[in-house]
């Protein structure tokens, strides 16, 4: 497996080409693993929430992302990715707007 090496983290705001392959996706999943793993590892964010603009929930802090000030969390930071990598969705704020994770009854 490739991991990307240069740092760990990708410049995921730079445009990627206009359809995810697999390999983009597994990319997408393995750093977005790996954010979370890493605050959960520093300890600070174990315990603390943070409101998630996508999903409109409390939800764990540790993995949460903020883009363009717009805080989403582990979950829908993957999300947002993979859509944006697919070229479905280019900035954040489509991505609320398609509300593709809200749904959920709660
Ligand atoms: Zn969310």
């Amino acid at each position: 497996m490739d991991a990307p090496r240069n740092g760990g983290i990708p410049d995921m705001s730079r445009s990627f080409t206009r359809f995810a392959s697999d390999r983009q996706l597994q990319a997408v999943y393995s750093v977005m693993r790996l954010l979370a793993d890493d605050d959960r590892q520093r300890g600070t964010l174990v315990d603390s929430c943070v409101w998630c603009a996508a999903c409109r929930r409390d939800r764990a802090a540790a993995g949460a992302v903020t883009y363009d000030g717009i805080l989403l969390c582990n979950g829908c930071a993957t999300e947002y990715e993979v859509l944006h990598i697919a070229g479905i969705v280019a900035q954040p704020h489509e991505f609320l707007a398609q509300g593709t994770v809200a749904a959920t009854a709660g």
